[in-house]
């Protein structure tokens, strides 16, 4: 037996007649780009998350940084973000040509830790980007209060945490804006790059509508300058069929979690994720934490497990962010996260054996 990271061809063998039929219908209609599945995609993710209005894009990178241009962040703003996420993160906020602004993480639940970020306010700052970080909600009372204080938006970056919450409300539907992600490793994933941005704000929508096609409402007429960054029909399709699916994985999700936790209760050199009160985490990964990460890689690997470090380098240490002027020790938080965690297997269709497997593997470390 062989458990990789996650199986998407277990996944689609479960939904197959339905995902085929999806694919058929678009090929029979002759329309690849937008159009009603697109629409209704919006309009179905938009409800399930609980906000008024969702535009389909290209990535979830793009979302990201549509979204920085709908609320006008550009040169000369600054934008906060966590300085442990995935790089996609600080990515959109320098193509924009704003400055990240990075802060440490909360060492238990990886997302950025809000009491750090009143110091790094300016009169430039313009906006806060939470991580949902493995899809663990980030503290988003703490983080909406700052906001409120200092006139900031709030860009949730939900890449990791479709279905997750806090304190009962959606992730995604706790700021001004939200970022989905549809790559297909994601909770909710297609089968190519796609992305969402969602809000509740009629002209920030309409805004982001122009900017995913060229900058126009009216073909041809650019008003602003736009990107061509639009949703594929077909993965529209495909995400409409999965996404009734989506509670009942992330549930498995969530059950299999437990499983982990309680095997690993009794592992003195290996730590199980956590769960903050009043969050619901929803696993997009699973990450144990060890000071014996490439011991027990090698031992899973013997053992036919595959493991994953996400991610190897913070933020501050990546080459696009050099210019930024930190160094090495500037987010300690973050820096030891990245020698010490680890992603183990964690997907809804694994068996009862394979969840055993992987915990008599790192319980006989
Ligand atoms: C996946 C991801 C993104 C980017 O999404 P893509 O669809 O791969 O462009 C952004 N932020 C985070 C935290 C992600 O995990």
């Amino acid at each position: 037996m062989t458990i990789p990271l996650l199986d998407l061809a277990a996944q689609y063998r479960g939904i197959k007649t339905e995902i085929d039929a999806a694919i058929q219908r678009v090929l029979d209609s002759g329309h690849f780009i937008l159009g009603e599945e697109v629409d209704a995609l919006e309009n179905e993710v938009a409800a399930y998350l609980g906000v008024g209005h969702g535009v389909g894009v290209a990535s979830g990178t793009d979302a990201l940084i549509l979204a920085l241009r709908a609320l006008e962040i550009g040169p000369g703003d600054e934008v906060i973000i966590p300085a442990y996420t995935f790089f996609a993160t600080a990515g959109a906020v320098l193509h924009v040509g704003a400055r990240p602004v990075l802060v440490d993480v909360d060492p238990q639940t990886y997302c950025i830790d809000a009491t750090l970020i009143p110091d790094k306010i300016t009169q430039a700052t313009k906006a806060i980007i939470p991580v949902h970080l493995y899809g663990h909600p980030s503290d988003m009372d703490a983080i909406g209060a700052i906001a409120r204080k200092h006139g900031l938006k709030i860009i949730e970056d939900n890449a990791q945490a479709i279905g997750a919450a806090y304190k009962g409300r959606k992730t995604g539907s706790l700021g001004d804006v939200a970022c989905l992600s549809f790559f297909p490793s994601k909770n909710l994933g297609g089968y190519g790059d796609g992305g969402m941005v969602v809000c509740d704000d009629p002209a920030l929508a309409e805004r982001l509508r122009m900017l995913r096609a060229h900058g126009w409402r009216r073909k041809y007429y650019p008003e602003i300058l736009g990107y061509n960054s639009r949703l594929d029909t077909l993965q529209a399709a495909i995400l409409r069929v999965k996404l009734g699916y989506l509670d009942g994985w992330n549930e498995r999700r969530r059950e299999i979690a437990a499983s982990y936790d309680h095997g690993l209760a009794d592992l003195s050199s290996i730590s199980a994720p956590h769960e903050a009160a009043g969050c619901r985490h929803v696993y997009h990964l699973y990450i144990i934490r060890t000071t014996a990460r490439a011991e027990i890689q090698h031992a899973l690997k013997m053992a036919g497990i595959s493991s994953g470090v996400y991610y190897p380098q913070p933020l501050h240490l990546t080459q696009p962010c050099r210019g930024l002027g930190y160094k090495e020790g500037d987010f300690p938080v973050s820096e030891k996260a990245c020698h010490e965690t680890l992603a183990i297997p964690i997907y809804p269709e694994m068996s009862p054996e394979q969840i055993n497997l992987v915990l008599e593997t790192l319980s006989s470390f």
